[in-house]
């Protein structure tokens, strides 16, 4: 997301329209690795949802992401770029769904989100503010704004 924000001309056809603060939440998934940091951008694109997706897996290649290194899912990555959602489109294809299938349940994705986009709708969910709600009746949310 960093490297989308700043360059501006990182992502053809796209302009950005906000960029969240970033956000540090403690790793899951393999716990003994450092934090996560996150972020959301909202774009504006004429790109159509695949081929944003394949901008965003080059950008990653490009700051030194390598696939194949990566044995261990959500292990440490250098960078991963996501689609949240895609205004308000519902894509279910190989390699590509839309809106993110676990968007609605990580805080360290809906709050940035929120901040760049207040009024997100989760389509065939509702408000990503009341899913953020829902999270936070069932477990803390360790999300802390950096600056
Ligand atoms: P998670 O789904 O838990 O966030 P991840 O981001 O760690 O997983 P990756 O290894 O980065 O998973 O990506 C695996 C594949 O997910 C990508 O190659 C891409 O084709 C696919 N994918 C499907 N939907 C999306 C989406 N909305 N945004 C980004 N990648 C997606
Ligand atoms: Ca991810
Ligand atoms: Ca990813």
């Amino acid at each position: 997301m960093l490297a989308v924000s700043s360059k501006n001309d990182a992502l053809p056809h796209t302009r950005v329209r906000r960029t969240s603060r970033l956000y540090r939440s403690p790793a899951w998934g393999v716990a003994d690795q450092p934090d996560f940091l996150n972020a959301a951008v909202l774009l504006e694109t004429a790109l159509p949802p695949r081929e944003l997706l394949d901008e965003l897996l080059a950008i990653e290649r490009e700051a030194g992401r390598d696939r194949s290194a990566e044995a261990v899912r959500w292990g440490p990555r250098v960078l991963d770029l996501d689609i949240l959602l895609y205004g308000d489109r519902r894509i279910d294809e190989p390699g590509l769904r839309v809106p993110h299938p676990h968007l609605h349940e990580r805080a360290f994705a809906l709050v940035p989100l929120l901040e760049v986009w207040p009024e997100a709708t989760i389509p065939g969910r509702g408000r990503a503010r009341e899913a953020l709600d829902a999270l936070g009746a069932m477990a803390p949310i360790e999300v802390e704004a950096l600056g």
